[in-house]
This record gives structure tokens, C-alpha cells and sequence, in this order.
């Protein structure tokens, strides 16, 4: 039987430590929130290897780097309000609500979201939020956010998250041109429209559907925009 524990502060040292990432709180939550709960019993095993795993529907869990570099990159303080775009498996909010007072977590599947709202409530999180939706709006009824974070890459940063931020919020999203490959940006709104933004390289995540997103047509042919 493998030890899950050990599996786990080893993935922290080795991918999440090891390339890098310093926040305390952070590696905290990483060495904390067991990822074996949010995967399937078939690939268990495989849950503190260093890539994502599908859950079902065409989606993935992200590699634990990737979770625990966005949540670093969010600059988050134990009082924030944050909302998680594409919650999945549940377990990238469930990283957030170790580190801030509360986590908002949307998900357009409602199968998805759905269960992640049991796996949540059974590990004990009472500071998560779980709505099926579409996130490329946001969540308007619970704005201002102290941070957004978006596990699927929009062409844009969409104009209703953006207006979603305090001020001095920071925005986490990957973001570009073709469906299936983006940059990871960071945005920090400094006032009003005005946002700096900062680009920390390539990275694949799975389409961002909605509104303000990509149509399900876009996704289906790999369209590219420019
Ligand atoms: N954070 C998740 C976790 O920890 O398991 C992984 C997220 S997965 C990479 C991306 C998720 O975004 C998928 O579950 C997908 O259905 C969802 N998604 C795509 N477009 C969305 C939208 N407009 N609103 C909400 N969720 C969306």
C-alpha cells in the first residue's frame, strides 16, 4: 500500500519546493490537502506524480507545480476572499481555503462541480463555495475579489473578471491566442482600468468555455484567434 503521506511531502520538496516555489503558506497547503482524494480510484497511485490526471468529462486535475505556482503567484493573505475558475476535481480550492478566509469555486459542468461540492463538504471545508456557472463572468453576486485564479485559458483576460478585482487584486489566468496553448499572466489592478500585467511563460491548460471565453464550436475545431 503506498504511503500517501510520504508520496506527498516528497512531491513538495522534490516539484514544488525543488523548482522554486517559496511561499510558506503555500507549501504548507501543498503538503497538506490530500490529492488522492480528488482522482479516481484507478489512478490513486499516480496522484503525487508530477503531471495532471484526467477526472472525467475531458477534463484534468493540473500538475501540482502549476496549482502550486498560480497559488503563489496570487499573493494571497489569510483574509482574502478569492474566486477559483473551473473548480474540477476540487482540489485546487481546497489549496486555496488552507491559505485565505474564503474561496468562491465555479464550474461550468454540473457533474463536475457537484461532486466537488461532496469531496469538499466530506474533507471538512466549510470556507469553499462551490456554484455551477460560467466563470468567464465571474461571480458577480460575491464580488470585489481579493484574487482570481482561472484553471482554463481564455483568448483574453475577460472584461468581467478584471472588474471583478479590488483594487491592488491580483488576476491568475492562462491566456492567449489558440485554444490549447497559453501564457500564464498575472494582472494587479493598480486602479480602475488601470492593470499592470506580467507574463510567466507557456503552459497547456484546457479551454476556458463561456461568455466571455471560447464557444464550444472554437474548442471542438482548435481554432486559433487573432
Ligand atoms: N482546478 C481544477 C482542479 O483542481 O481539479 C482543475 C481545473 S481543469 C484544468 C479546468 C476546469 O475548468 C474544467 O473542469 C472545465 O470544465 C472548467 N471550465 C472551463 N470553462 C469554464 C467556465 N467558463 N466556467 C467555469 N468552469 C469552466
Amino acid at each position: 500500500m503506498l504511503d500517501f503521506a510520504e508520496a506527498r511531502s516528497r512531491m513538495v520538496d522534490r516539484q514544488i519546493a525543488g523548482r522554486g516555489v517559496r511561499d510558506l503558506n503555500v507549501l504548507r497547503a501543498m503538503g497538506t490537502v490530500p490529492r488522492e482524494e480528488f482522482v479516481a480510484d484507478n489512478v490513486r497511485e499516480y496522484a503525487y506524480h508530477d503531471m495532471p490526471l484526467s477526472i472525467g468529462n475531458g477534463q484534468t486535475i493540473s500538475q501540482p507545480y502549476v496549482v502550486a505556482l498560480m497559488t503563489e503567484l496570487a499573493r494571497l493573505q489569510p483574509e482574502d476572499r478569492v474566486l477559483d475558475i473551473g473548480t474540477g476535481s476540487g482540489y485546487a480550492a481546497a489549496i486555496l481555503a488552507e491559505i485565505v478566509a474564503r474561496v468562491f469555486s465555479i464550474e461550468r459542468l454540473a457533474s463536475l462541480a457537484d461532486l466537488a461540492r461532496e469531496r469538499l463538504a466530506w474533507l471538512g471545508y466549510d470556507n469553499i463555495e462551490v456554484r455551477t456557472g460560467d466563470g468567464s463572468l465571474g461571480w458577480p453576486e460575491e464580488a470585489p475579489f481579493d484574487a482570481i485564479i482561472a484553471a482554463a485559458g481564455g483568448f483574453e483576460v475577460p472584461g468581467a473578471l478584471k472588474q471583478q478585482l479590488v483594487e491592488g487584486g491580483r488576476l491568475v489566468m492562462p491566456v492567449g491566442p489558440q485554444v490549447r496553448a497559453q501564457h500564464l499572466v498575472r494582472l494587479v489592478r493598480r486602479s480602475g482600468d488601470n492593470f499592470d500585467e506580467e507574463d510567466f511563460g507557456g503552459v497547456w491548460f484546457v479551454p476556458l468555455i463561456g461568455a466571455q471565453g471560447w464557444s464550444k464550436d472554437e474548442r471542438i475545431g482548435g481554432r486559433t484567434r487573432t
